[in-house]
């Protein structure tokens, strides 16, 4: 009798956890729904980097996905991946968006859908404090330059004739260049560069005002989601008319848009 109770007990509990177990898959799907997967190459200051100590990745882009996200329902869980790395991930569907300072062009829109432009860069250039000869995008021919890999600075310089590029993987990566002496100037988005000059870090550096090209950023997604774009989309038009957009870019950028 006791042994009876005792095994129904047993069978009792079994099913119990099965059950328990059938709801927590469930509930671990609907978990996953509720996720963006983002990926962004973590070395971009304003837009996207990670502080010594810091848990969390920082930046212009990174409050704006996760405002983009909340917007819609989801969390932003945010993978660090190479630049020239982003739009393979998004291909192989390892992740559901890029936010990374991606520069719309013609190129990448043969490959993924954008979302509309959220902010207005360009390219300057970077060079040492005591460098005569570069003035201007014009000058740059006979030089050596640094550029980041995958980049729209990477085509621009390597569209010049007559100059010796340097691709390497992170801005820093061509900053560090430049000051060994290894490079003359660093081409890359100006408000990056501007944030790096303002660092305290950049002693013997200077930038250029001379701007190349207007370039708009976006947010790239799979072009077989057509539906995501207009969620993304959507998301981006409600935080521009509530004002999260103007404290996002007050926050980083200082000024109003
Ligand atoms: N805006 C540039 C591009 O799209 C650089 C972006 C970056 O380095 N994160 O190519």
């Amino acid at each position: 009798m006791k042994l009876k109770k005792l095994a129904m007990i047993f069978t009792g509990t079994l099913l119990s956890l099965a059950m328990v177990g059938c709801g927590g898959s469930g509930d671990q799907a609907k978990q996953e729904a509720k996720v963006l997967r983002v990926g962004a190459t973590i070395d971009f200051a304003p837009f996207e980097f990670q502080d010594e100590g810091q848990k969390d990745y920082q930046g212009f882009d990174m409050d704006l996905i996760r405002a983009v996200a909340k917007e819609m329902g989801r969390e932003a869980e945010i993978q660090n991946i190479g630049f020239d790395g982003l739009i393979p991930a998004l291909q192989a569907k390892n992740i559901d968006v890029i936010i990374s300072g991606m520069t719309i062009n013609d190129e990448r829109k043969e490959k993924v859908n954008f979302s509309a432009p959220y902010y207005q860069s360009g390219l300057t250039m970077v060079v040492r404090s005591d460098e005569e000869n570069i003035k201007s995008f014009n000058d740059l021919k006979g030089h050596k330059v640094a550029v980041q890999i995958g980049t729209t600075s990477a085509n621009m310089v390597k569209s010049l004739e007559g100059v010796t590029v340097t691709e390497l993987n992170t801005p820093a990566d061509c900053f560090m260049e430049l000051k060994a002496r290894g490079v003359d100037a660093v081409v890359n988005d100006r408000p990056v560069n501007d944030y790096y000059i303002n660092q305290s870090q950049a002693v013997g550096v200077k930038s250029l005002s001379d701007m190349l090209s207007a370039e708009e950023y976006g947010i790239a997604m799979s072009k077989d989601n057509p539906d995501l774009q207009k969620e993304i989309d959507a998301a981006l038009k409600k935080l521009r008319d509530n004002g999260e957009y103007d404290k996002i870019y007050q926050k980083w950028f200082g000024t109003g848009k």
